[in-house]
């Protein structure tokens, strides 16, 4: 699963096919790695019918044997929700320099160049976790702990490389694509007819 101590693990939606789940080590437990060589701009995950959604009154109404489990493989929406991938996708382990980011769309994309064997991260900041964790993730700039509020200082270079990557969507080998429910708008902010809406869209607080 994460990178974690923490009980905290963001799963995603449905993943690359060119993936699959590889043991990560014994303090990290399972993770994602690329089988074949994925580009910058490349969409490595977008949500779909078969992911589950759990609404926080049912999350609550569910037998507290269950709760651990959810909180570990899911992720929470802009909107409240859990969603639990139904495939590997729920193994993405979080990195303080990821290789993966959302724009404001339900999907992620390669931000730089994933090679046939390194695995797929996230920011597990930017999945509405719920408590912090210490950081096993061993990049050059890990920030030792990662907190539910470090979104706020990160979002800002977020959109600004997930900005970068998303102009070369048209250029590379888009498997995924038939899963982008909106694929005009995206189209219109890769053209320049409307911005690239920030990943803020993702946030959720419990409190407002
Ligand atoms: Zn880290």
């Amino acid at each position: 699963m994460s990178v974690l101590t923490g009980s905290s693990s963001r799963g995603r939606r449905v993943i690359h096919p060119d993936t699959e789940l590889r043991a990560v080590d014994p303090r990290v437990g399972m993770g994602v790695a690329a089988t074949s060589r994925i580009p910058k701009g490349t969409i490595t995950w977008a949500r779909d019918a078969l992911d589950l959604g759990v609404s926080r009154a049912d999350f609550r109404r569910l037998p507290e044997l269950f709760r651990p489990g959810l909180r570990k493989y899911t992720y929470i929406t802009g909107a409240g929700e859990y969603v639990l991938c139904w495939d590997h996708g729920r193994y993405l382990t979080h990195s303080c320099e990821p290789t993966c980011i959302s724009p404001g769309y339900d999907f992620e994309i390669a931000i730089r160049d994933i090679e046939a064997g390194d695995e797929l991260t996230g920011d597990y900041a930017i999945y509405n976790i719920e408590s912090g964790f210490d950081c096993l993730c061993g990049a050059g700039r890990c920030r030792g702990r990662v907190e539910p509020q470090d979104r706020l200082g990160l979002v800002d270079r977020w959109d600004q490389v997930v900005r970068d990557a998303l102009f070369l969507l048209p250029t590379v080998t888009q498997p995924l694509w038939p899963l982008v429910g909106n694929q005009a708008a995206v189209a219109d902010s890769i053209a320049g007819r409307a911005g690239v809406p920030s990943c803020r869209v993702h946030f959720f607080d419990p409190d407002d």
